[in-house]
């Protein structure tokens, strides 16, 4: 009896990853940037452990997941895989700042000085990014534009902690351009503070973030598929 191997378990994913680099290529190229200069997470959310080995197995290195809980059960399998990385993207409570560093190689949704602080008095370094919320939408975490000067000088205060960016998530639109204005606003937020990094854009508006400076964009449903049949 032999096993399925993680790739026969992702049919498809080979030809789903080659469309999305076909995109993020040409929108590289429209922006005259070079494709080194944005990473594409793989965000594996919902999905078994089993889809990040497939996606591993065939050159991804870099996950993003949402919940403490869920990767928890998943990391004794992916974790002996010495070359991934894998980013919280999800919000996180206070409560679970510790065990989120213990999981997490980076943490993209810092939103405030409390967590900031009880993530660096887990005494594991840690890249973190600064989760801002730019829209008025109740449901959405992420500190608000006017805290985030603050909150960089605290988290840069902070010796465990290293932070690299701004991230964040405009509300759900089916038309890409819609979010460009978000997109450009997080750009001229993280200017203004001085940090390079730029986390936005997901499956639906990736190339307009890449076109307004994105560094990373977070990718699922291109890549994976439909998260509601799992
Ligand atoms: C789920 C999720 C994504 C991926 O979204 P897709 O539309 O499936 O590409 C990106 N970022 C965050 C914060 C998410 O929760």
């Amino acid at each position: 009896m032999s096993e399925l191997s993680p790739l026969q378990l992702e049919p498809g994913l080979a030809e789903r990853l080659s469309s999305v680099e076909d995109r993020i290529q040409a929108a590289c190229r429209r922006a005259g940037r070079s494709r080194d200069s944005v990473l594409m997470l793989a965000v594996s959310k919902v999905f078994p452990a089993s889809a990040i080995m497939a996606a591993h197995q065939i050159g991804l290195t870099q996950f993003g997941e949402n919940y403490v809980q869920e990767f928890e059960a998943k990391a004794p399998i992916v974790r002996p895989l010495s070359d991934i990385r894998i980013h919280l993207i999800g919000h996180l409570q206070s409560n679970k700042a510790r065990r989120a560093a213990e999981l997490f190689d980076v943490i993209q949704t810092v939103d405030s000085i409390k967590l900031a602080q009880r993530l660096n008095d887990s005494g594991r370094p840690l890249e973190v990014m600064i989760e801002v919320k730019l829209s008025q939408e109740d449901a959405k975490h992420g500190a608000g534009p006017d805290a985030v000067p603050a909150l960089a000088d605290a988290i840069h205060a902070l010796p465990n902690l290293r932070l690299t960016g701004l991230m964040t998530m405009p509300p759900w639109s089916d038309n890409a351009e819609d979010s460009r204005p978000y997109f450009r606003r997080l750009r001229e937020l993280a200017t203004a503070v001085a940090l390079p990094g730029l986390s936005m854009g997901m499956s639906n508006d990736l190339e307009v973030a890449i076109e307004e400076g994105a560094t990373i964009v977070r990718v699922g449903t291109a890549l994976f598929g439909s998260r509601r049949r799992h």
